[in-house]
């Protein structure tokens, strides 16, 4: 080869050779039931010096120790990240005082989720979940072919457990509780989630998405790792993406009972995981008490904002999550354009509510300026 044809197989296209997708006409067979696949909505980009409050992230940058941790990895790219990831999985074992082989990490927890489908659902069976709740359900359970069964939460925006019991058939192979729920920041009590834990068949997998398990403060605290030690059935997922801020390196986990954590191991994804990721994550948990001081931080933002949205007369959900919802209703789009004028980017549903995550103090006050802004005008 030469040295032309080298630099060419890099750079790029040659002049005169721009690619027109109109003109090409598709044959390609599609298999069925893509067109149901719902597209995922990303959280609202925000313009620089704008409030991010779109996605649920973390308001701070990644921590020192994190940086070193990661950087001292980088001349490691040109190779494969470890699949077994040893290290990563012993230090969370070690955490949530389970086995090694009872953890099984994913690229990202959303990534686990749709592992956790692969592993249990097939075409035509049921996978069920409340709704609202995290979005990239409905599109997980489409992808594998499986029917989402949504329960619409009750008048107090939280997981109706009743009618998930009910909605419970032959065909339900999984069932998803989000607590706290993404995006209305309610909990399921701790007495009642073990009951429908209980009552669910034992065939049926239930998995409780704890995202934002570290931002919770309720009183008797449902606990997914309490239930999974006592039930056969129940799995739990975690993620490093919220309260240890390491959304943009894609790191999560499920810990899984022995045969789900096979299974789930057969269908990830091969080397989904980066060299990268296991390190930033074995970092993260060796700072637990620096994080933690992160935690409380959101936490008392969180308060902050609920308690500024309520005396503006706003409905808002009392959270234990890093994010408050508002359920405006028809006036989610005006609620979202006031915010907009102050700089704060939230997540509306239009028609539903906006949510609006826990930053820094900086960005409670935006969004409290926002309201004393509104509140005068209306006053006027
Ligand atoms: C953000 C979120 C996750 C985490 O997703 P990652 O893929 O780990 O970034 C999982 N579940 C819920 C409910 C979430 O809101």
């Amino acid at each position: 080869m030469t040295s032309t044809a080298q630099s060419d197989l890099l750079g790029a296209p040659a002049a005169g050779s721009a690619f027109r997708s109109e003109r090409i006409l598709m044959t390609i067979h599609t298999r069925p039931g893509l067109e149901m696949v719902p597209a995922y909505r990303q959280g609202k980009a925000a313009s620089p010096g704008a409030s991010k409050l779109s996605s649920n992230e973390s308001p701070h940058p990644p921590l020192d120790s994190v940086i070193e941790a990661v950087t001292a990895r980088l001349t490691q790219l040109h190779r494969y990240p470890n699949i077994g990831a040893e290290t990563l999985r012993a230090a969370i074992a070690d955490k949530n005082s389970v086995a090694a082989e009872n953890i099984v990490l994913g690229a990202g927890s959303v990534e686990v989720a749709s592992q956790l489908i692969h592993a249990v659902a097939g075409p035509d069976d049921e996978v069920m979940f409340a709704w609202r709740s995290f979005e990239a359900y409905p599109s997980l359970v489409r992808i594998s072919g499986a029917i989402p069964v949504e329960v619409p939460l009750n008048t107090d925006a939280a997981h109706d457990l009743p009618a998930m019991l009910d909605a419970i058939t032959a065909k339900t192979r999984l069932i998803f509780i989000c607590n706290p729920n993404n995006p209305t920041g309610t909990v399921v009590d701790a007495a009642a989630l073990d009951a429908f834990v209980d009552a669910v068949p034992r065939d049926v997998l239930v998995v409780i998405d704890e995202a934002y398990v570290h931002f919770d403060r309720s009183q008797v605290r449902a606990d997914g790792l309490a239930l999974f030690a006592k039930y056969p059935h129940v799995a739990v997922l975690h993620t490093f993406s919220k309260a240890y801020g390491l959304a943009g390196l894609r790191v999560g986990y499920a810990i899984a009972h022995p045969p789900v954590a096979e299974n789930l191991r057969k269908v990830s994804l091969p080397f989904g995981v980066t060299d990268l990721a296991q390190t930033a994550a074995v970092a993260s948990l060796q700072a637990e008490a620096e994080l933690n001081v992160r935690i409380n931080e959101v936490v008392q933002q969180r308060e902050r904002m609920y308690a500024g949205l309520i005396a503006a007369g706003y409905p808002a959900v009392a959270s234990e999550a890093n994010f408050v919802w508002v359920s405006a209703g028809e006036h989610s789009a005006e609620l979202d354009a006031l915010l907009a004028a102050h700089k704060v980017v939230a997540r509306t549903f239009p028609g539903e509510g906006v949510r609006i995550s826990a930053g820094s103090a900086e960005d409670t006050d935006r969004v409290l300026a926002a309201l004393a802004a509104a509140h005068a005008e209306v006053g006027a």
